[in-house]
């Protein structure tokens, strides 16, 4: 069976612009009440289906998932670490309990009434305890972009970087929910080079449009991850915005790279979609030039064509403004290349490490994955409504991030990932 088949149709009605129809499937975590158990659902148009209730019923318990919970622990953790054989029985078993046709949850009200819920009835959760937390640099764009501004228009890339795909070890434990509030860092910048640093708020906060993926089966250390199987060990994706100090991170960044202007705060996304889900969009992606080195080299068709927007949203302003439209498959490392570098030094891999993209600018100039870009170092502010510019993120601003492959009458998506900016304390 194929569970991306784009004639499937869910008897729970699925708009055609909705990000969750019966191809995707997405998997999160959420709370009925704030003092309620956290359960695991899939996102099923604007419901969804609870797994953790849906479990009691029986009818999950198919010959990999009988008996293990995996539904019932709270996080996607134990569900990641158990790997595609299970990951396969889960989705077909969950994609046939929704399809039209099938009568076993369609017509038994009284399991309809405890295992849907609406999606605006419930409060998402962090859907993965994430041990560890790496972010790429993978973005050609980005990297030329950021390099012309702070070094050299004419040599923007470092010269290591066509040959490995750059990262940080960032914070995992300040990685957040959707819809959580970002507090504006404050920290040491040195805005006149002519005199010594100074201390206080963040003046030059921004974000960063990216996507991450979640480890499934990890390994131990000493261990590393083949290219060719690479995506075996990867569950599936999630937006992320990495949110960025970029006066303490232009002061703080050489030699070690970025430390206090990333680690308070990254935001991600409350739904998991499947790297299943996202097979019919995946594509070839840039040329690679240089040819990568032995250990990178395998499967060009690794990247996918994930439609990705921007909106920004000031205090006063009536509705979001978008400020950019990009796509994942301008990325050029891609994710399995991403994995197998990380992990060839022997680096043990954890089920749940989140490891993000780096900024996913595109081509043009509206493309851009950054404030820092779009708006040039601050150089051309952006209009986003009437007597509205930006060339940084403001107190009271809501950004999000929006992203979703195109069926043939349907959307794969992810929802958003959003965050207000609250005020310094200091
Ligand atoms: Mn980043």
């Amino acid at each position: 069976m194929t569970t991306v088949d784009p004639t499937l149709k869910s008897f729970i009605e699925v708009h055609p612009d909705s990000h969750f129809p019966i191809q995707n499937l997405p998997y999160g975590a959420f709370r009925r009440n704030p003092d309620s158990a956290t359960h695991i659902g899939v996102a099923i148009g604007d419901q969804i289906l609870d797994l953790t209730a849906l479990s009691q019923s029986g009818l999950l318990d198919t010959p990999l998932l009988a008996g293990r919970n995996y539904f019932g622990r709270g996080t996607l953790n134990f569900l990641m670490a158990a790997g595609k054989a299970v990951w396969t029985e889960a989705r077909e078993t969950i994609s046939t309990l929704l399809q039209a046709d099938n009568p076993l949850l369609r017509d038994d009200e009284t399991l309809r009434r405890a295992a849907f819920l609406h999606q605006d009835a419930v409060a998402m959760q962090m859907p993965v305890d994430i041990g560890d937390y790496s972010d790429f640099y993978s973005s050609r764009e980005h990297a030329t972009n950021v390099g012309s501004m702070f070094r050299d228009p004419q040599n923007a890339l470092l010269p290591n970087w066509t040959w490995i795909p750059i990262a940080y070890h960032g914070r995992a434990s300040s990685v957040v929910i959707s819809g959580t509030d970002i507090r504006r860092p404050v920290g040491q910048t040195r805005p006149d080079p002519e005199k010594p640093p100074v201390f206080g708020p963040c003046r030059l906060l921004d974000f960063e449009l990216e996507m991450g993926f979640f480890v499934g089966p990890g390994t131990e250390m000493g261990q590393s991850i083949p290219l060719e199987q690479a995506i075996d060990h990867i569950f599936g994706m999630v937006l992320v915005n990495d949110w960025s100090a970029r006066d303490i991170q232009r002061w703080e960044y050489q030699p070690l790279g970025p430390f206090l202007s990333k680690n308070f705060a990254t935001s991600i996304s409350p739904w998991v979609v499947p790297m299943a889900a996202l097979e019919p969009f995946r594509m070839a992606g840039p040329t690679q030039n240089p040819e990568p080195l032995p250990y990178l080299r395998g499967e060009t068709r690794r990247a996918y064509d994930i439609r990705l927007s921007v909106t920004l949203r000031g205090e006063g302003m009536a509705a979001p403004a978008t400020i950019s439209n990009s796509n994942l498959r301008h990325m050029y490392w891609n994710i399995c290349q991403q994995l197998t570098h990380h992990s060839i030094s022997g680096c043990n891999m954890n089920p749940g490490d989140l490891l993000a993209s780096g900024t996913i600018s595109g081509p043009t100039p509206d493309s851009y994955g950054s404030l820092l870009e779009l708006a040039w170092r601050g150089t051309k502010p952006l209009e986003i409504a009437p007597g509205e510019t930006r060339s940084f993120l403001q107190d009271g601003d809501t950004l999000a991030l929006s992203g979703y492959c195109q069926g043939d009458g349907f959307r794969v998506g992810f929802g958003e990932v959003s965050g207000r900016i609250l005020p310094a304390v200091q």
